[in-house]
Parts: structure tokens; C-alpha cells; sequence
């Protein structure tokens, strides 16, 4: 039998300090998560009094809420300052989900929380790490060919995992290559799966038998849980994080609807239009204290999404705060006339059962208008402008109305994340 690369012929004599720490913090999360609920709770409470103590700052209660905005001034204001046990610090930045990007600290500690709860969610999912794995994002970077090898821990992970650097190539290509290279696991984001299901339904592929897909970035809708179960056979487990802090929430193992709160690496709160605790299980405003983020620390942190939080979760039991209804970044969702919100998704085929459109996008220009802008390799046919606009009113609602406009390309801003969806800003 052939022995994987690298160091597991040194065991017993050598084994990795970062493999055992990952074994050892996995085990730990697990056990708080799945523990009786004062094991989390005195756990919390103490880093937080740590925490603020660190930080000078009042009771947690006196804080106030942090929006985006204050994020960024408060790196730009001061530097940051952690305990020797925090390790070295290294600046990140976030593209910004909600048009203001973000730069900030982060320490080797708070790094390795952050990885070892994805580790941590490969046991709660109870993943085979000896199955094939392919990852299509935009982190493996840009490379030759039309994948390649990512270096994973022998110890934590056997399997080889293909890579696939997701701006390099186009959705039909995506869907191809998942479709001849047959991943038991999908890593990849909701709109990039949204768009490779639509292709291999439209181009009749034959699409593998996937085991999960694990998404992440953005809100997955039950109707794509749907059609991944109907063209591959895979449940979603989707993962709810945001850059500043790290892992916030998991999909419990035993449902859609339900994400456990990662209560070792954050606090969340659920609030009305006036920061006040919302009711359990009533939707508001997610507002995250980043528990390890101590160089540019996250307190009360307003990410604009949007959720309901139960005290515990109601699919499974698990004694640790569960969120549910995430409708994700406030800014991809739509604010009808009678003031409810919903998510806005326009599909592959939608668009091009009307017309052979290159790319789009629709903003919301008031309460009740859109500027739909596309881009077409030919002049807009009256034909296809009628296809089109019967389409939006079908999907979005007949009480809005829609300014078709076919630009040259469109004006996607500089540095940011594309929004094929433009909301109203509150
Ligand atoms: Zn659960």
C-alpha cells in the first residue's frame, strides 16, 4: 500500500503541533456545542469579561451597535494591540458585501479558531475526508490547466482536492468539468451552483452523484436546495461567516431550515429597527461580537443581514442558540410596497429564454422601479424587450416596473464583489 506524501511515516515519534491542536479545538467545539447549555454559556462569559477587559471597555450591555462604517474608522483610528498568546498579526480585507470594504487585524489565534471550525463542521456533517472534493471559489487563485491539487494536511485529510479557480473559467465550463470529474463533495458558492444546475439542465449533462454540497458568502433559497437534491442527489450544507470574524453560524445536520451558532467564536444577537432584542424566532437585524477578534474587534457588529434566533436548536435538539429564516445581506433583498422583504433571484434560463443575454444586472431606482441593464452580442429585438419585461413581472412582482437598458458592458464598481442584484439602500 502506498503511504500518502509527506510526514505520516515520522508518527509516532512526530506528529504536526497544528494537526493536534486542530484534533484537540475540534473536539472541544463539538463538545460544546452538543454539551448541556451552561458548559457554552460560562465558557462565553469568560472570554467576553476577558475581552473587554482587555479592551477597556464597559459592560457588554452599554456597547452600542457597530455598523460598517465605524468598522473601518476604528482600523484607520488605532492600532491594534493583543496579547503575546494571540501571535502575530496580519491585515485582511473584506470586498464588502454591503459597498463599504473593510480592512482589519487578525491574530494566528484567531486564524486557527477560525480554520479549526470548518474542521469541526466536517465532523458534524460527518464527511468522508478519503472522498474526492472539489472546490470552485475564487481562493485557489489563478492556475494552469483545468484544475489543481490543493495541498491538504495528510493527517486531517486524505483525499486529494481539486481546485478550480472560479473566475478563470466560464459557468459552462464549471459545468462541464464537475460533470466529467464527479466530486462526492461541492465547495463552492449558492450563484455559482445556481448557474452550473441551470447549464446541466439546459444542455441535458449528465450531472454525478454529489453527496453535499458546502456553499458559503451568500444566503442559499429552498429552491436551490431543490434542484441540487433533483440534478445531483446532494443536500446543501451551507456555512454563515463574514470575513471580519469567521465562522458565525452551520446548518444543523438534520435540517435546512436551522444554523447552530458557532458559540466559540461568536455571540450573536437578533434585533428590531431599534437595536431592541427581537422576540425568539421573529426576524431583525444580526448584530455579531467576534469573540477572538481582539486586534480590530467586531462588538455588536451590525453585518446587514437579516435572521431569526431560537434559544436552542428545534430540529436536533443541540442546546446552542440556532438562527434561522437568514435572508442574508439586506442589500440582495427586495422591499415590496406592503414593506416585506424577500430575496430576488433571476435564473440562467430565465434570462436566456428571452433573450441571448451576455451578462446583467437590475437596480432598484425607487420603491417601485428597476433599471434592468444588459448585455447582448446584437440590438434588442421589441421582441425580446416584451420577453424580458413579461419575465421580471412574472418573477419580481406585477406591481413593479422595469427600464430595460442594453449597455456595453456593465458598470460593475471597482474592488467590489458583483451584485447581479441592486437594492435599495435603507
Ligand atoms: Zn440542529
Amino acid at each position: 500500500m502506498e503511504i500518502p506524501r509527506n510526514s505520516l511515516l515520522d508518527w509516532p515519534h512526530q506528529v504536526p503541533a497544528a494537526a493536534l491542536h486542530c484534533l484537540a479545538d475540534t473536539d472541544f467545539l463539538l463538545a460544546l456545542e452538543l454539551g448541556p447549555p451552561d458548559w457554552w454559556q460560562a465558557w462565553q462569559e469568560k472570554r467576553l469579561e476577558d475581552m473587554l477587559q482587555w479592551l477597556k471597555l464597559p459592560t457588554f450591555s452599554h456597547l452600542p451597535i457597530q455598523r460598517r462604517q465605524d468598522y473601518r474608522a476604528q482600523f484607520e483610528a488605532t492600532s491594534p494591540r493583543v496579547p503575546p498568546e494571540h501571535g502575530r498579526l496580519v491585515t485582511f480585507q473584506s470586498s464588502g458585501s454591503s459597498g463599504v470594504p473593510v480592512r482589519f487585524w487578525r491574530s494566528e489565534l484567531a486564524t486557527r479558531v477560525n480554520v479549526s471550525h470548518y474542521w469541526a463542521d466536517h465532523r458534524r456533517q460527518e464527511r468522508n475526508l478519503h472522498a474526492s472534493m472539489a472546490v470552485i471559489t475564487g481562493t485557489p487563485g489563478p492556475h494552469d490547466g483545468s484544475h489543481m491539487e490543493l495541498v491538504a494536511d495528510n493527517w486531517l485529510h486524505p483525499a486529494v482536492q481539486l481546485g478550480r479557480y472560479s473566475p478563470q473559467f466560464t459557468m459552462q465550463e464549471h459545468a462541464k468539468w464537475v460533470c466529467d470529474h464527479a466530486p462526492h463533495y461541492l465547495v463552492t458558492t449558492p450563484a455559482t451552483l445556481s448557474s452550473i444546475i441551470s447549464l446541466i439542465e439546459i444542455h441535458r449533462l449528465s450531472a454525478p452523484r454529489v453527496w453535499q454540497v458546502l456553499t458559503s458568502s451568500h444566503t442559499v433559497e429552498p429552491a436551490l436546495r431543490d434542484r441540487a437534491r433533483r440534478v445531483f442527489g446532494a443536500s446543501i450544507r451551507d456555512r454563515y461567516s463574514c470575513e471580519e470574524i469567521g465562522p458565525i453560524a452551520f446548518q444543523c445536520p438534520y435540517s435546512d431550515d436551522y444554523y447552530h451558532v458557532a458559540v466559540a467564536n461568536a455571540m450573536v444577537e437578533v434585533v428590531d429597527h431599534h437595536g431592541q432584542a427581537q422576540q425568539p424566532g421573529v426576524a431583525g437585524n444580526v448584530l455579531v461580537t467576534g469573540l477572538h477578534q481582539w486586534a480590530t474587534p467586531a462588538l455588536r457588529y451590525d453585518l446587514g443581514d437579516i435572521a431569526a434566533l431560537h434559544p436552542h436548536c428545534p430540529a436536533c435538539g443541540s442546546t446552542v442558540p440556532t438562527l434561522s429564516n437568514l435572508l442574508g445581506r439586506k442589500f440582495f433583498l427586495l422591499k415590496s410596497p406592503t414593506g416585506g422583504l424577500r430575496h430576488v433571484r433571476v435564473l440562467a434560463e430565465h434570462w436566456l429564454g428571452c433573450a441571448d443575454v451576455r451578462e446583467h444586472r437590475i437596480v432598484q431606482t425607487g420603491a417601485q422601479s428597476f433599471r434592468v441593464e444588459i448585455v447582448l452580442n446584437h440590438k434588442l429585438k421589441e421582441s425580446e424587450r416584451h420577453a424580458l419585461n413579461g419575465m421580471l413581472l412574472r418573477l419580481i412582482g406585477s406591481e413593479f416596473s422595469f427600464e430595460i437598458v442594453q449597455v456595453d458592458a456593465v458598470p460593475w464598481p471597482q474592488g467590489t464583489k458583483r451584485h447581479e442584484f441592486v437594492g435599495c439602500q435603507e
